[in-house]
């Protein structure tokens, strides 16, 4: 098993200490210069009129091969993205090891439908396995499923209880290549996490995945499945999924995000008339999400937990459970993980503080990881929320060191 952990926190200090509004350590790692880009980044994705018209002008900038690169790289590619190869993010790992957090690359590719794209995008993950494997500063590996499997298929392999030939044969394609990334996990040591889809692709990837960590997980943790609680049948699977894992005897690894493809998931079961699979609203969803953490660290003994949140309630929430249950912060059964780029308070503040701390850092070629890009400008956006608090923060330190 890979040696994470070994890898002790800087120091410890009473659980009460924990305070994300510590700009001088959120920031710590940031000169500033670093400062200055990542303000004025966000004061521009603050303006929802600018976002409206950023993002179709890169799809078409992007459709029509213009050269985007010289705009893109410096600017949100510089915020969000570790770099377009491994190699390439080494030194955004180094840095963020320096304030004690540690790193997840992520090969950012998505939504490919031709077997060859398939092909490449399956040899650089597995590269990335390796690669993380061999760096202590890298604790887990990733992917995302989609990037695995034509999507027709997927979503035929999850909604239909007759799928045609074809979507079987290319389902077990997909089996494999998710078997090839969970063994070499496997072979390597390093945990792997499985990203979570829109919920028509989700229930083949459950199944498999599900397949994969009895294979895989019998004496530990080394796959994980995603849980995005924005749904409502969720906090029932993973109890499911729990019940399973003992009579099968296999370790449950699970990895919480809320979801990410709420509107299009809503406007989907609006026009097809079926039930919407998200939460009636925002309540509901922060509901479950304690919930599930709640139940998975009371549950630690056969459940690894994984946090993937932004949500400052949320993270707190879990340095509490963590005290409640007489748990180590630094107990390496539970990390919480934030994007590269975003929330640097949470992350600095809990690695400070002696929990679990880790950066999806996503890499690849500009033009591969525009699609995330895009997502993290829309998400960034005032009208959705997490810009004004981002902005304050870093209004704050620019103040704290009289800039
Ligand atoms: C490390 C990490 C890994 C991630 N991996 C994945 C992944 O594999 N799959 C994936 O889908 N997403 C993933 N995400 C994104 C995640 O799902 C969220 O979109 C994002 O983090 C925002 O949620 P939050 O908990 O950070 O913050 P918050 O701002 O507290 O929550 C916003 C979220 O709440 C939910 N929500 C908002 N309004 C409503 C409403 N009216 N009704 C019901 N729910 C509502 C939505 O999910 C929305 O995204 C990941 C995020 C992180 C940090």
């Amino acid at each position: 098993m890979k040696n994470i952990l070994n890898c002790a926190p800087n120091y410890y200090t009473p659980f009460a200490m924990l305070n994300f509004n510590n700009t001088k350590t959120a920031f710590s790692i940031k000169s500033d210069r670093d400062l200055k880009r990542a303000f004025w980044m966000y004061k521009l994705i603050s303006y929802p009129i600018l976002v409206k018209f950023i993002n179709p002008m890169i799809k078409i900038a992007s459709a029509i091969r213009f050269p985007i690169n010289w705009i893109v790289k410096p600017t949100v590619y510089a915020q969000f993205v570790g770099g377009e190869t491994l190699q390439e993010c080494i030194p955004v790992v180094e840095k963020l090891k320096s304030g004690s957090v540690y790193s997840i690359l992520d090969y950012s590719v998505e939504g490919k439908e031709d077997d060859a794209d398939i092909e490449a995008a399956l040899e650089e993950t597995l590269k990335a396995v390796d690669f993380g494997a061999k760096n202590d500063n890298i604790p887990f590996a990733v992917f995302k499923p989609t990037a695995f499997a034509k999507s027709k298929a997927l979503e035929v392999m999850s909604t239909s209880a007759d799928p045609d030939e074809e979507s079987i044969r290319e389902g077990e394609k997909f089996r494999k290549r998710v078997e090839k990334l969970c063994e070499r996990a496997f072979q390597n040591g390093i945990p792997i996490m499985i990203d979570a889809e829109d919920s028509f692709y989700q229930e083949f990837i459950d199944k498999i995945v599900m397949e994969m960590m009895g294979k895989f997980n019998k004496e530990t943790v080394i796959v994980y499945n995603t849980y995005q609680m924005y749904r409502h049948d969720r906090l029932e699977r993973l109890k499911q999924d729990h019940q399973t894992s003992l009579k099968e005897g296999f370790y449950l690894g699970a990895k919480f995000v809320r979801g990410a493809y709420m509107e299009r998931e809503r406007e989907r079961a609006k026009k097809m008339e079926y039930e919407d699979p998200i939460q009636p609203d925002k309540e509901s969803t922060d509901r479950d999400y304690n919930l599930a953490l709640k139940y998975t660290v009371e549950n630690i003994d056969r459940i690894h937990v994984f946090n993937g949140t932004h949500n400052e309630e949320s993270s707190m929430y879990l340095t509490e459970l963590i005290k409640e249950n007489n748990l180590q912060k630094d107990d390496k059964r539970i990390w919480s993980s934030q994007l590269y780029g975003m929330s640097e308070h949470i992350s600095f503040n809990l690695a400070a503080e002696g929990y679990n701390a880790v950066k999806y850092v996503p890499y690849g070629p500009v033009k591969f990881v525009l699609p995330y890009l895009m997502r993290r400008v829309e998400e960034n956006t005032s009208v959705k929320g997490q810009t004004s608090r981002e902005l304050g923060l870093l209004k704050e330190e620019r103040k704290r060191r009289k800039l």
